[in-house]
């Protein structure tokens, strides 16, 4: 099984790299984020309550988020492994990934952590912003969302440290450099 946490600020390139990680590799895929947008999108009693909070750039409460997580991975009936993209996004949540995937005789394989400079971050996310329409890529949410990562969701990477289980990707590149070294990161486990 290979359990990946693929992990970053907004704009890092999680999506990107989740997509060419699932076409090699053939895992099932999480992207809480795209779970959200969804509810949003269909107009649940979820959703509504998803878009008070990503308008703001503020997580979910990780009780909801944690529910979310255990009823998309008990979906998946048989599978070589899952890659998790925008969960976990705090302490609590990696404590909460880790007790799921224990309970299933598994574990976190590797935390990739794609790296890149907060100017890059912000530059790639206005222009997503842009194409996409996507509501929280203007310029207010996004500084809000850094604030976010880098008080909630940076403190993981000392976490899967200590766990053995991290491993720090040049996140700046074409998409093929960044998933070469990806690739050769999995490969090694
Ligand atoms: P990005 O990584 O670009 O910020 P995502 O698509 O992963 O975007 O997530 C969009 C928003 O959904 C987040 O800003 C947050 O409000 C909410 N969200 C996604 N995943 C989580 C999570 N694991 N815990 C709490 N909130 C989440």
């Amino acid at each position: 099984m290979l359990n990946i946490v693929i992990f970053g600020a907004p704009g890092s390139g999680k999506g990107t790299q989740s997509e060419r990680i699932i076409a090699k590799y053939g895992l099932n895929h999480i992207s809480t984020g795209d779970v959200l947008r969804a509810e949003i999108k269909n107009g649940t009693e979820l959703g509504k309550v998803a878009k008070g909070y990503i308008d703001q750039g503020q997580l979910l409460p990780d009780a909801l988020i944690i529910d979310i997580l255990a009823s998309v991975l008990d979906s998946f009936k048989e599978s070589k492994g899952v890659i998790f993209d925008g969960f976990p996004r705090t302490i609590p949540q990696a404590e909460a990934l880790k007790k799921m995937l224990n309970e299933r005789g598994q574990d976190v394989s590797v935390m990739l952590d794609l790296d890149v400079p907060e100017a890059e971050l912000i530059e790639r996310l206005i222009k997503r912003g842009q194409e996409s329409g996507r509501a929280d890529d203007n310029m207010e949410t996004i500084k809000k969302r850094l604030v976010v990562y880098n008080e909630q969701t940076s403190p993981l990477k000392d976490y899967y440290k200590t766990e053995g289980k991290y491993q720090h990707i040049n996140g700046v590149g074409t998409m093929e450099a960044i998933f070469a070294e990806i690739a050769s990161a999995i490969d090694k486990l």
